[in-house]
């Protein structure tokens, strides 16, 4: 059976990183699909035998890290309505902001399956921020590194059981 991820959270976290990872060259360009706004880009990822559609919330690129735009928040939403499970992404070399505090909020509210990963995990930099990951109350955090490809397996433990 196949599913739709979104990947959410707010700007410079690793979002389109992860996202190109997983759909590598078949991304899909959805400009002129009903529905899907230059805003959400939508692709066919892989992740061992998943197959899966994924979405990442691109367009939130001019946005501040300490503030949170309608625009945002209504892109976020739209992707979650969207999707079977959110991946929401943290940066483990920063922690959790308040800015992450919203995003959670929005998800815990709406998302049918949240996952949580905590992204930039790659060396002993994010181990902090992974740790703080557990206080938002959405379960482990899977430490990724959408740079360096790390953390894959973990991921597709994490999407076995909801595919
Ligand atoms: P988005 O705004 O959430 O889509 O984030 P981007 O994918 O555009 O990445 C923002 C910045 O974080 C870029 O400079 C990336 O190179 C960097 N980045 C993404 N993933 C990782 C990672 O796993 N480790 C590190 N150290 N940097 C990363
Ligand atoms: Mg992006």
């Amino acid at each position: 059976m196949s599913f739709t991820l979104a990947i959410v959270g707010r700007p410079n976290v690793g979002k389109s990183t992860l996202f190109n990872r997983l759909v590598g060259r078949r991304l899909a360009l959805v400009d002129d699909q009903p529905g899907v706004t230059r805003d959400l880009r939508e692709g066919e990822a892989r992740l061992g035998d998943l197959r899966f559609t994924v979405i990442d919330t691109a367009g939130l690129e001019d946005a501040t890290d300490d503030s949170l735009p309608a625009r945002m928040r209504r892109l976020t939403e739209r992707a979650v309505e969207m999707a079977d499970i959110c991946l929401f992404v943290i940066d483990a070399r920063t922690g959790i902001t308040p800015t992450d505090e919203i995003f959670a909020d929005i998800l815990r509210r709406r998302a049918r399956h949240v996952l949580l990963a905590a992204n930039k995990s790659e060396g002993r930099a994010g181990e902090g921020g992974l740790i703080e990951a557990w206080s938002l109350g959405l379960g482990e955090p899977i430490a990724l590194s959408a740079e360096h490809g790390e953390g894959m397996p973990d991921l597709y433990a994490a999407l076995l059981p909801l595919a």
